[in-house]
């Protein structure tokens, strides 16, 4: 049994490093390709060519989100993935990635609203990157799957010393919401709620599957609050450092 284990496992890594190894693969000359479309959008085109090349380009992007994602879910899953730990200005992290969907959410006449604990201390030190892609994730999902109303994102701290803190980012969206029985199963991979969801607003199951992992990973916890056709409540905590301003510059 143990000799069955070992080797299912070794496998299983095998399988991780593999699909780690092609994305990575593909991403090369699927940045060439790209950037080969962008050069053309600059040359002379008729109507037909152009929006030929703008179907192109869509689809070029789909592919090097889902490749992207599939090198992040296989190099977490291959403990291969490290969380950075510099400092950063939380409320302003989060100010851009709202600023960054504002196009989005405008295009849908949806209101985008912020709310910000004020007691919250906005240096701490951990991951930006990763933070930001939780968040754009939740935020993205919020404003992808509500037709009229609002997305609201609060930041708020629950626990704070001088030093540390705990943060609570929520994304509250008045959209379709979601049964409660498939709540617990968004964290999977490759599941959406209707098979029908990546025909008709793009996506591929995998974001919420990774920013499970990433928020796992900085010891925290993420989940949901759902009623079908009042809305979600996505929300994520994390711990932190609390740095000083001045050493944040440093
Ligand atoms: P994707 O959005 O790329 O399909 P996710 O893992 O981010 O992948 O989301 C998985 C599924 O969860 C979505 O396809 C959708 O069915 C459901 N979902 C996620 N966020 C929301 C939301 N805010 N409102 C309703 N359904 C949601």
């Amino acid at each position: 049994l143990k000799d069955g284990l070992r080797e299912a496992e070794h496998a299983n890594t095998v399988k991780s490093q593999f699909l780690a190894m092609m994305s990575h693969e593909i991403r090369t000359p699927l940045n060439a390709i790209l950037g080969m479309q962008e050069l053309l959008t600059h040359t002379p085109l008729n109507s037909t060519q152009a929006s030929y090349l703008q179907t192109a380009t869509l689809a070029g992007n789909n592919l090097m989100a889902l490749v992207n994602d599939i090198l992040d879910l296989t190099k977490v899953e291959a403990g291969k993935l490290d969380l950075e730990d510099i400092p950063f200005n939380v409320i302003e992290l989060t100010q851009l990635c709202v600023q960054l969907l504002t196009v989005t959410a405008e295009a849908k006449a949806l209101k985008l609203i912020t709310i910000i604990d004020p007691e919250l201390m906005p240096w701490i030190s951990g991951d930006p990157l990763r933070f930001r892609q939780v968040l754009l994730n939740l935020l993205s999902n919020g404003i992808k799957f509500t037709e009229q109303g609002s997305v609201t994102v609060t930041l708020s701290s629950y626990a704070s010393t001088d030093s540390a803190c705990a943060l609570l980012v929520e994304v509250i969206d008045t959209g379709i919401g979601i049964p409660e029985d498939l709540q617990a199963g968004l964290f999977e991979v490759f599941v959406q709620v209707d098979p029908s969801d990546t025909r008709k607003y793009g996506g591929s199951g995998l974001g919420l599957a990774i920013s499970k992992r990433l928020v796992t990973l900085w010891g925290g916890q993420i989940g949901i609050d759902s009623t079908p056709s009042v809305g979600s409540r996505f929300w994520f905590t994390i711990g932190a450092t609390v740095v000083a301003p001045e050493q944040s510059l440093l």
